[in-house]
């Protein structure tokens, strides 16, 4: 994001200046109406000459005891003015204030003054900027990325304190039929309510992601292959269980599974993933609207109805129709 594109955002208010002949009083008055830390001090052609803040004042005080209010804005502040330009990153920008413990920083266009930034605003835009490099913008999901950094993470974790780990990746199923008859709009509409879905069906602690398209990533931490597959069940009747309602008309859907555990042996995230997407497409292939599930770890009890995912009565079709609730 660009200097230019946060002063969009902020609708931003015409820069406040000050002339360096005004006294300290002239600026207190001017900070406290405009509720800002920070004033551009600009001589009669508007050309930038200094900074001045509140924290000038506050040192200005001791310095200059009772002769204080009289006292020019000129003597008193910075005169080396790091600045930025409107085109100029935001998050370079915000390092380069860390860096020179710089409190506001003046944008200028062409040496003129634009804007006055200050370090909070700068921090609360590039926590948002980071947000939402996370976030999938349809569902509010973590995206594709973050999700693997998420299961980067529980794999190592589940590594390091020797806990299970489950992964299932979920597709709904026929969803270009959906597309093809009720339009793109409702086909997003879906999208979004499996989102919702998920997560009021699934524990706070679950990782849930948007991997792409229809396609959406459980992450079952400290929880065996047999514990998630229940989970999986439960999802699917609940799934089964939705009328979507959209202004283009309703649809029902169903979603496919595949899950697995995450073995001693398994080297990374992306192998995770492959695993449980080879599972899915055997989800797929035996009639859809199902999970498959395998498990690796000897260690956890079997799953209850568990055969080798091979076989075909490793797919299950589910018939609880209780909701899975969060504990
Ligand atoms: P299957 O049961 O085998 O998964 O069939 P499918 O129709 O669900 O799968 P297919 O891969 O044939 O089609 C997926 C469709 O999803 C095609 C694509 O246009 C659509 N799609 C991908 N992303 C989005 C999106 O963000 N919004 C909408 N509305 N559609 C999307
Ligand atoms: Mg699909
Ligand atoms: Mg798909």
């Amino acid at each position: 994001m660009l200097i230019r594109e946060l002063l969009a955002k902020r609708g931003d208010a015409p820069v406040q200046t000050i002339e360096p002949e005004c006294t300290l009083f002239d600026l207190s008055v001017k900070l406290r109406k405009h509720d800002i830390g920070a004033l551009l001090v600009v001589d009669g052609r508007n050309t930038v000459v200094g900074v001045v803040s509140e924290r000038d004042v506050v040192r200005a005080i001791t310095k200059f005891d009772d002769g204080l209010v009289r006292t020019p804005v000129a003597d008193i502040m910075t005169r080396s003015v790091i600045t930025c330009a409107p085109g100029d990153d935001v998050v370079d920008t915000l390092e380069l204030m860390n860096r020179k413990h710089i409190r506001h920083m003046p944008v200028l266009d062409q040496g003129k003054p634009l804007a006055m930034i200050s370090i909070r605003e700068f921090d609360s835009i590039c926590r948002h900027l980071q947000v939402q490099s996370r976030t999938d913008e349809l569902t509010g999901l973590a995206n594709r990325r973050y999700f693997l950094e998420m299961l980067e993470t529980e794999i190592a974790r589940s590594r390091r304190y020797h806990t299970p780990l489950s992964l299932a990746i979920l597709d709904i199923d026929h969803f270009k039929h959906i597309n093809d008859t009720l339009g793109h709009d409702a086909g997003d509409t879906v999208l979004c309510d499996l989102g919702k879905l998920l997560v009021r069906e699934l524990r706070t602690f679950d990782g849930i992601g948007r991997l792409g398209g229809e396609e959406f990533a459980i992450l079952f931490a400290n929880t065996p292959a047999a514990n998630a597959k229940l989970a999986c069940e439960r999802l699917i009747s609940a799934i089964r269980a939705r009328e979507v309602i959209t202004s283009d008309g309703s649809t029902r859907y169903t979603a496919s599974f595949g899950l697995t555990d995450a073995g001693t042996d398994t080297p990374d995230g992306q192998a995770l993933l492959k695993a449980a997407d080879k599972l899915l497409y055997q989800a797929k292939n035996e009639g859809r609207n199902r999970v498959v599930a395998r498990q690796t770890d000897p260690q956890s009890d079997p799953m209850p109805g568990f055969h080798d995912s091979t076989s075909p009565t490793a797919s299950c079709e589910a018939r609880e129709v209780t909701p899975y609730t969060a504990t």
